[in-house]
């Protein structure tokens, strides 16, 4: 059912009239031409925006004209942020901005923001632009997490904009584009550590209250102290979280610096992403990342890392040794956390006895065999009820080795959380719906040498089939 449009541009009310010290007002590049190459039909429809024309689509996220009772001027929001471990303070919206914020049928604020919408103050040397591939990308990665059960910002829009860019790491000039993302906030941790740097503590107080309002309203009692150091354990607790969505979707992001992070523990901004092969903890996605600092096995470790960071900026209004308790309750959580994310993707209902430990000796197998990560989700899901379909599938000489037995074991003695999801077609397949990035280049060659849109078009398909089958519910990570 379509629901109702509803704006709420909450962001105007901080800062003062200018929007200092959290945002500026800019204006959008105009572009040569607008052609949709995207359009996020489904959760255009869940914010009320499901019945624009191609031409209104145009307008507001191609030209961006203000949506109704929305942000009168697109807003780039200023942050800093530890790049690789290097505290950068030149940084900010260079390339995007919060263009509306809208209230979906929970009550829960949404933003549009956008990547590759024009020049800002904190553009520095860059065009302000995006690659059409990295649209292209960011809309892959987004459509195949959200479909694994990851919470995960959604593109809700990609429209070539006709222009030339110049990359180093992509063959030169190639195609622009405009995107705009759907998520639930653009909170990152670096707004906290912009204004930490200027020693603003006002501003984070009001920050604070903002993010309490709109994202953790449960904890809208507290006051003082308490609520900075409730509000910073409640963003543990979601991106401890999040960290083992990743690893459970073999998924790397591969830039995990402290402006990529969300205080809502939504995974957003994609740039160098991969999804790994096999259960390889050393997997690097971004070839400028050479020692491995966001590796597919190190992607909780960096999520803590940056977590510290918050915590140090929230500490100049609350009391560092109650932020640092705060802060171990990742450790402290990580089992569990990591428990569920492997059941869920597996299918099986927890039991609480070694569940972990059994997640751990599963990652062990897969990686000492190579087993092809998506495919064993796949194959096993469901536990016992997949029995048959695991054996006999493609790679079912893996799991008739004795090298498999003691999984296999605790494997069927799981129960189904729900056996009748495997008679949807997309369990019928042999293989799994995947995002290697081998496919990801043949779907973008075929683009970029022919215009043909196909190949993407049709993993779009399969990605929905997969979405589908699994039925992950997005909204359910908020109410932990
Ligand atoms: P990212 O690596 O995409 O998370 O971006 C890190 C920082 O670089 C942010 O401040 C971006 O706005 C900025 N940035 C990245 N690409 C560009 C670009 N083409 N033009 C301007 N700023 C950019
Ligand atoms: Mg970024």
């Amino acid at each position: 059912m379509a629901e109702p449009y509803r704006p709420a541009p909450e962001i105007e009310k901080l800062g003062d009239a200018d929007g200092a010290p959290f945002y500026d007002a800019v204006a959008p590049a105009s572009f040569p031409d607008h052609i949709v190459r995207y359009r996020n039909q489904r959760w255009a429809t869940k914010v009320g925006l499901g019945d624009f024309t191609q031409d209104q689509w145009i307008a507001h996220f191609g030209k961006f004209e203000p949506l109704p009772d929305n942000l009168s001027k697109p807003l780039a929001v200023r942050y800093h942020g530890h790049q690789f471990r290097h505290y950068n303070p030149d940084i900010g919206d260079g390339r995007g901005f919060l263009f509306a914020q809208l209230r979906d049928e929970q009550d829960r604020l949404l933003d549009l923001g956008t990547k590759g919408s024009g020049q800002t103050p904190y553009s520095r040397m860059g065009d302000g632009r995006l690659t059409l591939k990295g649209g292209v990308r960011e809309i892959l990665a987004t459509e195949m997490l959200e479909a694994q059960g990851v919470y995960t910002s959604k593109t809700f829009s990609l429209i070539e904009t006709g222009e030339a860019l110049e990359r180093q790491d992509e063959p030169s000039p190639t195609r622009s584009a405009v995107m705009v993302r759907l998520s639930h906030s653009h909170v990152r941790f670096g707004v906290f550590q912009r204004l930490a740097f200027e020693k603003d503590e006002q501003s984070i107080g009001d920050l604070v209250d903002y993010c309490v309002r709109h994202f953790y309203p449960s904890l809208s009692d507290l006051s003082g102290e308490a609520k900075v150091t409730a509000l910073f354990q409640a963003v543990v607790e979601r991106t401890v979280r999040l960290a083992a969505q990743w690893m459970a979707a073999g998924f790397v992001h591969g830039v995990l610096n402290t402006d990529n992070m969300n205080v809502t523990g939504e995974s957003f901004d994609y740039g160098p992403w991969r999804f790994a092969p096999t259960a390889d903890p050393n997997f690097t996605a971004a070839y400028f990342d050479q020692t491995g600092l966001y590796a597919f096995g190190r992607q909780a470790e960096a999520c803590a890392w940056n977590l510290a960071q918050l915590g140090g900026a929230l500490s100049r209004i609350a009391d560092t040794d109650a932020l640092n308790t705060a802060l171990k309750s990742f450790g402290e959580r990580y089992e569990e956390v990591m428990a569920d994310a492997y059941f869920q993707r597996l299918g099986i209902k927890r039991t609480g006895t070694d569940d972990f430990e059994f997640v751990m000796a599963l990652m062990r197998w897969m990686t000492e065999t190579g087993a092809p990560y998506e495919q064993l989700f796949f194959d096993w899901y469901g536990g016992p009820a997949s029995q048959s379909r695991a054996d006999t599938g493609r790679v079912g000489e893996l799991y008739t080795q004795s090298k498999f037995d003691d999984a296999r074991a605790r494997l069927l003695a799981f129960e189904p959380v729900d056996e009748k999801r495997l008679a949807h077609d997309y369990f019928k397949s042999k293989r799994p719906c995947t995002m290697l990035i081998g496919e990801v280049e043949e779907i973008w060659d075929a683009i970029a040498d022919a215009d043909d849109w196909s190949l993407f078009e049709e993993k779009l398909r399969q990605i929905a089939l997969m979405r589908d089958a699994y039925g992950f519910d997005a909204s359910r990570y908020l109410t932990g």
